[in-house]
């Protein structure tokens, strides 16, 4: 069989971007994330398309989401060119997932559910290289080398959006856009839902157990 094509959902500070880095590892799939392609792309003008604020990071540091035209096209060009992937941020309402299905379908569909309090303390101790985008966390997963990357020895910065401000914002804008979409996909065979208030340890076994039993 082909690579994999995993879709890993949840809350922001679930885990999505540690564990990808696993199942890109792993696997050899391609990491598929939205916002590191926003951020990257933080400050493309979008003036053209007439909408509330004239670039995606406007909308980031808010923590609300960037419109469905320009996320939709960042996603479709990425998975045309990916064998297999994990898609990571995406989709987080249900016009994306729409969109989503004329897209590709999927191998395994995995959730990763946190509470609340958990999801506040990963978020603004969440620290994240400049360089290559590797997640730390000031306690639960620190570097060797305190604000340096083990991959790269990019510098750790904090994200504007992980400040508790932004973080609330994104947590509310999570429950009403996104929320549903993980009942969308939870009556399908490929959906899985895993603890991921876990070790990250234990989050990586069940992961990967649940990819091999699906390829
Ligand atoms: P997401 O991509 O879903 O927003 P991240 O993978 O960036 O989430 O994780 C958010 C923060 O929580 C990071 O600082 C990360 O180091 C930490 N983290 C991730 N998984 C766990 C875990 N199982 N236990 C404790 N901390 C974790
Ligand atoms: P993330 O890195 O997944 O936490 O995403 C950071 C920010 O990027 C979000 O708070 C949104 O502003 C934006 N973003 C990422 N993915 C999407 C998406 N699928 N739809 C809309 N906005 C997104």
């Amino acid at each position: 069989m082909s690579q994999p094509k995993i879709l890993l959902l949840g809350p922001p500070g679930a885990g999505k971007g540690t564990q990808s880095s696993n199942l890109v590892s792993e696997f050899g799939v391609e990491h598929v994330t939205t916002g590191d392609a926003l951020r990257s792309n933080k400050e493309m003008d979008i003036s053209d398309l007439g909408l509330e604020y004239d670039t995606p990071g406007e909308y980031m540091d808010r923590g609300e989401l960037v419109p469905d035209e320009v996320v939709n096209a960042i996603v479709e060009k990425a998975l045309t060119s990916a064998d297999g992937f994990v898609l990571d941020g995406y989709p987080r309402n249900l016009d994306q997932a729409e969109e989503l299905e004329s897209m590709t379908e999927l191998d395994v569909i995995v959730s990763l559910s946190v509470s609340e309090a958990e999801l506040v303390d990963r978020l603004t101790g969440r620290r994240v290289c400049s360089d290559c985008g590797e997640n730390y966390h000031v306690e639960f997963d620190q570097p060797e080398k305190a604000g340096v990357c083990d991959e790269c020895g990019g510098e750790l910065i904090q994200r504007e959006d992980d400040q508790e401000k932004a973080v609330r914002n994104r947590l509310e804008v999570f429950a009403e856009n996104t929320e549903p979409v993980i009942d969308y996909y939870s009556d399908r065979d490929a959906f899985v839902e895993i603890d991921g208030e876990q070790s990250l340890d234990d989050v990586w076994n069940d992961l990967q157990a649940a990819v091999e039993s699906a390829i």
